[in-house]
């Protein structure tokens, strides 16, 4: 370790990366992050990083940090003190809201921010601002798996633990690339006798080549193969009927419906031989304890929402829930997507309270000491529909925090007519430029990771304490500070944040708020997650006892039809596209691509095709290749011919604003939980005419 990497001080806190929530310790030298490592007492990750969190630090002083806000005069942006860029928003967006109502405002937050930024944002934006329309990046990764939760058991909240993947004797995931995107959870599933690991994915990721099985299906056949696995258990007797007459409704209607995914017809939809398909349904009926998880490849997806349902009957007709090692499991995207989730304001109210439940409202208006009409009786536009809604007019102020849709967001070509039509854009993030800040009338700088203190929630709902150990370069400030200046600008800071000063004034009263509520955080303290490393709320299982939050305590069996993705091949656009993600890289790599170690070893973007095809189509490997769709294209992509796709398909990563998937993907989204379809799209793919 050279002399600079020596830290005086160790600052305790948890990764913010992905959903795993690594416990670290951050070494500081001077008043500078100077390294990491893993909190070897840390129950999640019992001292290993992954190569993100390895080098989370270098964040903290990458050159692309927004050290001032800047504020866009005669088509520049330019510095401007925090009380110009503050009184400019406050004006701005009052004079939209005076001339075009309040719900002309669009917020657009993150799971990025810790728990009670989240709070007290959703507090502010519905209450203060008084627009409805508020929703979470959140909405583009695990919207599906919350409504999916929500139809199925009541309410959000995945019911089980991290460990419960090693006490299981099978694991199957599916559309979830651990290796890549959750490496630390991954190395719970490593090769074991005791366990059986089967991976359903269309593609060979690491992850299924981990796999004692792979279940390489057609694209969007999971619910056929789901559904087929269902009628196997029922038809050969492998199912928990005590468990589904104490504890679910609707069994009777779902047996007759799964009736006709017989194994030869879910054969036919899959690709998979009827004998793979008995030989796993028989090893999930069997299994003393199974656990079945979850990620991109189920949510990413117009029928994600049902999907979830779908496997979350798999577990409920087996009684494989509740119980060690058996558990229906969405694993996270976000360092604090679950927070998001908790907090509300967005698909529900906070404390997964509901909308339209007036006894839930009632409870919100006292705690808050407000009137209960100002709380909302119906969620406002989800994101989607925020964007869709610039575009149409509806929108006329867009406030994004710590997200980049020009990057993220389906279909760039309607996302960027959204920007481009509002009146006034804020985007709040802790670096700039970013592709989406560059549209910017607006930028707020922002403190991030390792520069405030918080709660993230990890997918296991381990509420972990983020600490800070450095202070934010330049004038950046935190985006609590930013809420709370905010709130006084708009006169409602004594109102509804009395006396608050810091984030633990936030958690004291979401620990209010959250009493009694399935996401309790009344039960620990703040000093106490900072001392055990974190608590889980609702403790290591969820429906122990098998009573779900519905109105008769049972959980719902539903019939999920296994529809066709919106946009088929044909012979002009003859390939299925699937994007996806890889391990050294974060999201649109505003963080990843600012530290040289990760950038150097993925520098740029690719797209796969199977050997078959590159011959048909006289392509070699390293060929400059364009991918084209019915939308746009992108050009000079880097051709990795391999087996890891099928024939007939091509993936790329998500990554590269320099090469963006989302030129070419299509914006369809989850009726129900309002996701956008990422996973499937018609491409044609040529030699790019530049090489
Ligand atoms: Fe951070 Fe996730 Fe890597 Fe753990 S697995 S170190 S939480 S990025």
């Amino acid at each position: 370790i050279s002399a600079s990497r020596v830290a005086d001080t160790w600052v305790k806190t948890t990764c913010g990366y992905c959903s795993v929530g690594c416990g670290m310790l951050v070494g500081v030298r001077d008043g500078k992050a100077v390294t990491v490592r893993g909190n070897p007492d840390h129950s999640v990750n019992h001292g290993k990083l992954c190569p993100k969190g390895q080098s989370e630090h270098h964040i903290l002083t990458a050159p692309g940090r927004a050290t001032q806000p800047l504020l866009r005069k005669k088509g520049k942006l330019v510095p401007v003190p925090w009380d110009e860029a503050l009184d400019t928003m406050v004006e701005r967006i009052g004079s939209i809201q005076q001339k075009y109502g309040n719900n002309s405002l669009g917020v657009v937050g993150t799971g990025q921010l810790v728990t009670e930024e989240v709070y007290t944002l959703g507090k502010l934006v519905q209450l203060g601002f008084r627009t409805r329309n508020n929703d979470g990046n959140t909405t583009l990764c695990m919207a599906s798996a919350v409504s999916g939760y929500k139809l199925s058991f009541g309410s959000d909240g995945p019911p089980g633990s991290y460990e419960d993947m090693e006490a299981a004797d099978v694991v199957l995931l599916i559309g979830s690339n651990i290796a890549d995107n959750h490496p630390i959870l991954c190395q719970r599933v490593e090769r074991s006798s005791e366990r059986t690991l089967i991976v359903v994915d269309p593609r060979v990721t690491k992850t299924a080549m981990m796999a004692d099985i792979h279940l390489p299906v057609k694209p969007r056949s999971d619910i056929a193969l789901i559904n087929g696995i269902a009628h196997i258990l029922i038809r050969e007797g492998l199912i928990d009927s005590s468990y589904i007459e104490q504890h679910t409704t609707g069994f009777e209607e779902f047996a007759a419906y799964v009736s006709t995914f017989t194994p030869q017809h879910v054969a036919q939809v899959t690709g998979l031989n009827e004998e793979t398909i008995l030989k796993v349904a028989l090893l999930y009926g069997r299994a003393k304890a199974a656990f079945i998880g979850w990620t991109m490849g189920v949510n990413h997806s117009t029928q994600g929402a049902v999907t979830v349902t779908a496997i979350n009957n798999l577990a409920l007709i087996t009684g494989n829930i509740g119980r060690a090692g058996a558990a229906p499991f969405s694993i996270t995207g976000q360092c604090n997507a679950m927070g998001t989730r908790e907090t509300g304001f967005t698909s529900s109210l906070p404390g997964y309270r509901k909308f339209e439940d007036a006894a839930h409202r009632e409870d919100l208006a006292r705690i808050w000491n407000i009137d209960i009409e100002r709380i909302p009786t119906a969620r406002g536009l989800a994101y989607p529909d925020i964007i869709e809604g610039a575009v149409s007019g509806k929108i006329k102020a867009l406030w994004f925090i710590a997200t980049n849709p020009v990057v993220s967001f389906p279909n760039y070509s309607v996302l960027e007519q959204a920007l481009r039509s509002v009146e006034f854009l804020v985007v709040q993030d802790g670096f700039h430029p970013t592709p989406t800040s560059d549209f910017a009338d607006l930028v707020l700088p922002a403190a991030i990771w390792g520069e405030k203190e918080g709660t993230y929630t990890n997918s296991e709902r381990r509420v972990g304490k983020v600490n800070r150990a450095v202070a934010p370069p330049g004038d950046a400030r935190t985006d609590f500070d930013i809420f709370l200046d905010l709130a006084a600008r708009i006169g409602v800071r004594e109102e509804l944040f009395p006396n608050w000063k810091t984030t633990h004034d936030a958690f004291l009263e979401w620990q209010r708020v959250s009493a009694g509520r399935m996401c309790d955080y009344s039960k620990f303290t703040w000093q106490q997650i900072e001392d055990e490393n974190g608590a889980q709320w609702g403790g290591k299982r969820l429906y122990e006892d098998g009573i779900f939050p519905t109105s008769d305590g049972k959980a719902r069996l539903h019939c999920v039809p296994c529809d066709p993705f919106v946009e088929q091949p044909n012979s002009e656009y003859n390939f299925i596209l699937n994007t996806g993600r890889t391990v050294e890289h974060w999201h649109t790599r505003t963080k990843t691509s600012q530290v040289a170690m990760l950038e150097s070893m993925v520098p740029n973007a690719w797209l796969e095709m199977n050997p078959e095809d590159a011959k048909r189509l006289n392509l070699k490997s390293h060929d400059r290749v364009t991918v084209t769709s019915r939308r746009s294209n992108v050009k000079n992509l880097e051709l990795r011919i391999t087996g890891i796709v099928a024939p007939g398909q091509v993936f790329m990563p998500f990554h590269f604003s320099e090469s963006n998937s989302n030129l070419v993907t299509l914006g369809a989204f989850d009726p129900i939980s309002r996701e956008p379809n990422f996973k499937q799209c018609a491409v044609r793919v040529e030699r790019s005419a530049t090489h």
